[in-house]
């Protein structure tokens, strides 16, 4: 008889964007005459880049002719692609990452899932709170998480680091035993982002003791400021205890194309083994390379063409964010993010509770946000919008919210 993994049958059903989406609706349904703006959507929805449709054109017409057709590629990705990342995305920053430390993949979700394969099912996990779902779920399949206290919202063996206005949105470095470290920054969903002194603070203590930080860079395209790193590399000692993801899901519109990599340095190395060499056996086990015409559509977007066009979707995304957040702030709420990213993640007016707002917005705006608890308990009390949506609704929508909220 087979046996399932009984860590499935321990996760909660996913509530949020489910949820979100059921209010809605319901309320179109009650009320078909409004027209209710999403300031909650988590995609891009400008299209490609010019330069990476005439590079994916391109790269089919080579998959057209025996000549220039491409069958499986190197696991790890096609050197052109990885040349260029390590040139553009490091060496321009001033660090060195070899090509061989670089892993292509179909994107940061897939990364952050499967990374939890390469270490042992008795480490111990922590992770901000309010989070990216995925870190703690895919802990949670693989029986790091204990079991899940719904009243609570949160699982018995994950260490929950609540990062919340009261704290500056910096994660305090445990006071327990940890082994695994999630970090996103700039965050999904607070919007908020480390700088570099509180980046070596985490990395002198990982080093110090030899935990890993899985560092998640879906967002560093967003950076506006100075002082904070785009890469976990650009800290000093970050090779010997970091993991670093990133997406061209955010950075160049590819949601839906998938493309991500990973970085794993040979420098790191735990139970005397190379997690490089650990993760390329994974890659080149489970997973036969992200496809050769995707593979040309990200190298494009390191041309100087490539590069000033998804620059300025970057900029018209956070030019968005920027409007909620004044909008807000002039309305009397706290917000936070927009930054150096693409949310804003807000404080709910007198108290009133996640979903509460969501209503409110909802009923009154016919605005669509997304309640903060549902990234984890500490996120109770705020709510979260992007700016992914078009510019002149993300400017009615906010012009909506705050006459909701005069009238408070
Ligand atoms: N990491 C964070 C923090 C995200 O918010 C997302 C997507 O929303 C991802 C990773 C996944 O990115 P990808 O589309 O590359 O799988």
């Amino acid at each position: 008889m087979a046996h399932i993994n009984h860590n499935y049958l321990k996760l909660p059903g996913s509530y949020l964007f489910s949820e979100v989406a059921r209010r809605i609706r319901a309320y179109s349904e009650a009320h078909p005459d409004r027209e209710i703006i999403k300031l909650s959507i988590g995609d891009v929805t400008r299209p490609l880049a010019p330069a990476v449709i005439q590079a994916l054109h391109a790269a089919v017409e080579e998959q057209a002719q025996a000549e220039t057709f491409h069958g499986y590629g190197p696991e790890q990705g096609y050197d052109f692609l990885r040349c260029a990342i390590v040139e553009q995305d490091f060496r321009a920053r001033g660090v060195e990452i070899d090509k061989d430390e670089i892993f292509i993949s179909d994107g940061a979700k897939s990364d952050c899932g499967n990374i939890g394969d390469i270490f042992s099912a008795d480490n111990v996990v922590a992770v901000c709170d309010p989070v990216y779902p995925v870190y703690v779920d895919t802990n949670a399949m693989a029986g790091r998480a204990g079991d899940y206290d719904a009243r609570r919202g949160g699982w018995s063996r994950i260490v929950y680091m609540p990062t919340t206005a009261e704290n500056g949105f910096v994660p305090a470095l445990p006071d327990k035993t940890v082994d695994l470290v999630y970090l996103c920054s700039p965050s999904n969903p607070t919007g908020t982002a480390l700088n570099r002194a509180q980046l070596q603070t985490w990395v002198d203590w990982a080093n110090e003791h030899d935990a890993v930080i899985l560092f998640d860079a879906a967002y560093e395209a967003f950076i506006t400021q100075d002082d904070v790193p785009h890469s976990i590399y650009e800290v000093e000692g970050a090779k010997t205890c970091a993991i670093e993801f990133r997406s061209f899901s955010k950075t160049a519109g590819f949601t839906g194309t998938r493309c991500g990599y990973a970085v794993v340095p040979k420098a790191l190395v735990r139970d005397g083994a190379s997690l490089n060499a650990l993760w390329n056996r994974h890659q080149t086990t489970k997973f036969n390379g992200t496809s050769y015409i995707v593979q040309r559509g990200a190298a494009a977007v390191y041309t100087s063409e490539g590069q000033r066009q998804i620059r300025a979707d970057i900029d018209y995304y956070r030019s968005n964010a920027q409007t909620i957040k004044a909008g807000l702030t002039e309305a009397g709420l706290e917000a936070f993010g927009a930054d150096n990213s693409p949310y804003v993640w807000a404080k709910t007016p007198g108290n009133l509770g996640s979903w509460e707002f969501f209503d409110l917005l909802l009923d009154r705006a016919n605005v669509a946000v997304t309640p903060g608890a549902g990234f984890g308990p500490s996120g109770e009390g705020y709510i979260r919008m992007t700016g992914f949506g078009d510019a002149e609704d993300t400017r009615r929508a906010v012009e909506r919210i705050r006459s909701v909220l005069e009238h408070l």
